[in-house]
């Protein structure tokens, strides 16, 4: 696999995936070009259908098929609840543990995201779905870091108009932590929730 080019450029491109690095990238390789006919041709076949028909749904941000129409917004249901999640695997996690039944509004991302512009997060689709599908109730459910954070006190305030009621996932110092031994977005989280122990006025 010596200075062949599209074979570098190959290797480059795998070792972009989540959990491979360069070495996996070569074996990767490797194993496609040991088998031709039965992998390169039709995952570069796939991709390209990939490409051309699959995109993302500009109103909830899941994945859809150009040949219908986005299943996940286009629900039945009529729920009158929607979870706010950063990506789509966020979504899986939460309907694999059958918590939830709802909607599901999938951000991608969070606004201090690298390269991240706050206007490809589908916030203002999000007011315009809370408006449109009767919603009462806005979960929050974005990640316990700094960025997860501030992304959901800024939606926060754009749902702040409207009449329904926002919840987050409780996201607290865990038992036994140190204040220490904290990573700043429990810390921040720590914080924001911080409830009142002793009430003079009322
Ligand atoms: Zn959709």
């Amino acid at each position: 696999m010596q200075n062949i080019t599209e074979i570098e450029d190959l290797i480059k491109l795998i070792s972009k995936l989540p959990g491979l690095g360069p070495k996996s990238a070569k074996r990767i390789v490797l194993k496609l070009m040991n088998n031709r006919d039965e992998l390169i041709k039709p995952m570069a076949n796939t991709l390209a259908q990939v490409y051309k028909n699959v995109v993302r749904c500009n109103s909830c941000g899941a994945l859809k098929s150009n040949s219908n129409g986005c299943l996940n917004c286009e629900n039945t249901k009529n729920y009158n609840k929607i979870c706010v999640v950063e990506d789509i695997a966020d979504q899986w996690s939460i309907e694999n543990s059958n918590i939830f039944q709802g909607y599901f509004h999938i951000l991608g991302g969070t606004i201090s995201s690298v390269g991240q512009r706050k206007e490809d997060l589908l916030i203002n689709s999000l007011v315009e779905r809370v408006n449109r599908e009767k919603i009462d109730e806005v979960i929050l459910a974005t990640s316990a870091t700094v960025e997860g954070q501030t992304t959901a006190y800024y939606i926060q305030n754009s749902l702040k108009n409207l009449n329904v009621k926002i919840t987050k996932l409780a996201q607290g110092l865990p038992v036994g932590g140190e204040i220490e031994s904290l990573d700043d977005g429990t810390l921040f989280s720590a914080f924001k929730n911080r409830s009142n122990l002793v009430s003079n006025s009322d």
